[in-house]
């Protein structure tokens, strides 16, 4: 007499094998499976996963671009290959996903350090065409650009000017395009990162803080914003910027404050007034940067 468990596995197998003809009455996915070059039997057992990655095969062939795409992943087709005795199924990426990755791989040389990301979007082609405020800046960028490769590295900018006035903005699109050319970057909101790095101490202090002396392109953007103390001051700053000078890095910097406000503002802290340790950051900056003016209308909404 036959066990339970053969019985069972017995009307398993016909049940299997049911669903398996029934999905094959349709002709395309029939000659779809079989060119799996898998045998039936191994074929069944994956009849509904087979049927799904069959509907995605099909969305792919009809497809014009990731914009219509129908698939659970979209940019991706879930897909099936033989193995032996079994069936392995995958996300594999569509030509469109491909394209469209290739256009922002060079993003991975842009670092940014508590910045909002979709400012890695930034582009000169993107960029509005409205506001003669920009022409200078845009200019000094293209000969920035023009003469990055040259043993004697361009200057970077004290861009200072109003709120929203897309200061940052136009730095990100600068850093992009040197990133298309393989050039390396950090954009770091400076009072946001003053505070990551002093959480960091009993971590990767030296660490992060050794990326951002070396990194080739460095942004400190919004300084001034930030509540300014002797540490940040004297033992971040001033050690940071003094290396970059030596090493010919250029740096960058976006603020709301003139270099003589900045220069008050970084004198004082909570343990007094310090105008000469203010003084020589002011002139490090000098040294490092052509100071620009950005005044224009908020550009936030
Ligand atoms: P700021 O740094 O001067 O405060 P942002 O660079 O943050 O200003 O710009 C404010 C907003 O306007 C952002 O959302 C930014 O994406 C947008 N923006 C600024 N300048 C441009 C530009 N030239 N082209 C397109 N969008 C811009
Ligand atoms: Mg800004």
């Amino acid at each position: 007499m036959q066990n339970v468990n053969d019985i069972i596995n017995n009307v398993d197998e016909v049940s299997l094998k049911h669903s398996f003809q029934d999905a094959c009455s349709d002709s395309d996915f029939k000659a779809y499976v079989y060119n799996l070059n898998a045998s039936e039997d191994t074929l069944m057992k994956y009849t509904s996963r087979l049927e799904e990655t069959f509907s995605e095969c099909k969305n792919c062939i009809k497809c014009k671009g990731l914009d219509t795409c129908k698939n659970k992943v979209p940019g991706y087709a879930y897909t099936p290959t033989a193995k032996e005795k079994m069936i392995e199924f995958s996300y594999v990426i569509c030509k469109y996903q491909q394209e469209e990755d290739a256009k922002t791989a060079y993003q991975k040389n842009l670092e940014l350090l508590e910045m909002p990301k979709d400012i890695k979007n930034a582009s000169f082609k993107d960029m509005y065409k409205d506001d003669k405020a920009r022409v200078p800046i845009v200019k000094y960028f293209k000969e920035f650009i023009d003469n990055y490769d040259k043993e004697d590295k361009p200057k970077g900018i004290y861009l200072n000017g109003s709120f929203g006035s897309g200061k940052t903005y136009l730095v990100a699109a600068l850093f992009n395009e040197l990133a298309k050319k393989g050039v390396r970057s950090v954009l770091i909101y400076y009072p946001e990162f003053l505070r990551s790095l002093k959480a960091s101490f009993q971590t990767n202090y030296d660490e992060q803080f050794n990326y951002i002396k070396k990194v080739p392109l460095l942004l400190f953007d919004d300084i001034g914003a930030e509540n300014c103390s002797n540490w940040s001051r004297d033992e971040v700053l001033g050690p940071i910027l003094q290396y970059r000078m030596e090493n010919h890095l250029p740096t960058f910097f976006t603020s709301n404050l003139t270099l003589d406000e900045l220069e008050n503002s970084l004198a004082m802290t909570s343990s007094g007034v310090d105008k000469v340790k203010a003084r020589r950051i002011i002139e490090r900056i000098k040294q490092l940067t052509t100071p620009l003016e950005l005044i224009s209308k908020n550009r936030r909404n």
